[in-house]
């Protein structure tokens, strides 16, 4: 069977899960993905959302609005709460996944704390409305959530440099992995210093049970995303057996993970590590499957596509369509895994709705309901992908 995620995990990183990491393994990580990331600084934390939160502490921002968009991982809201600080939701424009930058602009009032702007599905956040944005507001601070897009670049100019910092999460479903975790990057001396300080005074050691732990569940994840095992596991998932690792979120509470402050092990760093070292070529991997996508989609009726951006590196590859149940389901018949998100518009959950300033987000709404994402992992799944998908349509 077809998984719709796999992450892009060699023989190298297993290895490394088995041996002891070298002490320094967070320090070089740090610095290697600063470096990926062409930015001076990089903070590892035990999630990307771990991150946010501190950050926004280090920016001295609690009690204000900050705006994000309506489409984006509920993770990220959660955050900017536990911070003390309130979301503002911004709709999608037609046609585009990224939130609306001229709506975003109108949102801007004495209280905003700050802006973050999404490459969401690793389709570039539109720099050329930003730098207008920011033109006008130069007070409000820029943070690019970048957990989706690792290095997406808008007509060459990569993302994540355009604001005080960049957020990324290094869970196993993202574009890279270091089992969990997140990062912080910037090239704000006093930021990062700031970032290193409370995460020491706020993040704890991991035990060695909990590190261990952590190892045990990576090597488990990769195991049952390998397509021989995964139709086992698809039964379990859907039958709601491991609810407790895939999801992520409640719709009527807003909280953090239990581990949220548990330190990261050094095997995860040696983990991300290797990562980084072949980031270029998942990335590569990824934009050929994109274009494949594109070339034996285009035309098909009752299929959106993504929009065409150069520069995106496509964490997931998104098409909408009308009857999204159906589709997932005759999939799953075929062997083929397809994904949803995301599946939710954040200000009509349940835990969100009810809060001061609820806005009605049409066009966000209208993409919960009927994103698919197909499988962007490797070559093997996508002429099964497109068979299936040219035949459900009728072309
Ligand atoms: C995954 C994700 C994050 C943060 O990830 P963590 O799970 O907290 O590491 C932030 N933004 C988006 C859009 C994400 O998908």
């Amino acid at each position: 069977m077809i998984p719709r995620l796999r992450p892009h995990i060699g023989i190298e990183e297993l290895l490394a899960l088995c041996l002891p990491a070298s002490g320094d393994a967070v320090d070089r990580f740090e610095h290697e993905f600063a470096a990926l990331m062409e930015q001076e600084y990089s903070v590892f934390f035990p999630y990307g959302r771990t991150g946010l939160v501190c950050l926004l502490q280090a920016l001295g921002i609690s009690g204000k609005e900050i705006v994000c968009p309506a489409w984006t991982c509920v993770v990220v809201p959660h955050a900017v709460v536990q911070s003390g600080n309130e979301p503002v939701f911004v709709d999608c424009p037609e046609g585009d996944y990224n939130m609306d930058l001229d709506a975003a602009e109108k949102e801007i009032n004495g209280n905003t704390g700050a802006i973050i702007p999404t490459s969401i599905f690793g389709q570039p956040v539109d720099l050329d409305a930003l730098d207008r944005l920011r033109s006008r507001h130069p007070q409000i601070p820029v943070i690019q959530d970048c957990a989706h897009s690792f290095a997406a670049s808008w007509k060459e100019r990569p993302v994540q440099k355009e604001g005080i910092a960049a957020i990324f999460g290094l869970g196993v479903g993202k574009l890279m992995t270091a089992i969990l975790g997140g990062m912080i990057t910037t090239d704000d001396s006093s930021l990062a210093r700031e970032l290193y300080r409370l995460r020491t005074s706020n993040v704890t050691h991991p035990s060695l049970w909990a590190a261990l732990k952590k190892r045990v569940y990576f090597a488990a994840a990769n195991a049952a995303l390998w397509p021989p095992a995964y139709g086992l596991v698809n039964m379990l998932e859907r039958a709601g057996g491991l609810n407790r690792y895939v999801k992520y979120y409640d719709e009527g509470t807003i909280s953090l993970p239990a581990d949220w402050l548990l330190g990261m092990s050094s095997a995860q760093a040696a983990v991300g590590r290797i990562q980084a070292g072949c980031y270029k070529a998942i990335v590569d991997q990824r934009r050929r499957a994109a274009s494949y996508y594109d070339e034996q989609l285009q035309g098909i009726s009752g299929i959106t596509l993504p929009a065409p951006y150069e520069g995106a590196t496509w964490s997931h590859y998104t098409i909408l369509v009308k009857d999204r149940e159906r589709l997932l389901k005759n999939a799953l018949k075929n062997g083929i895994q397809l994904g949803s998100l995301i599946e939710y518009n954040v200000p009509d959950m349940a835990a969100y709705k009810v809060r001061s300033g609820y806005r009605d987000c049409t066009v966000a709404r209208g993409f919960a309901q009927k994103a698919v994402n197909l499988p962007v992992w490797g070559e093997s799944p996508l002429s099964r992908v497109t068979g299936f998908l040219r035949d459900t349509f009728d072309c």
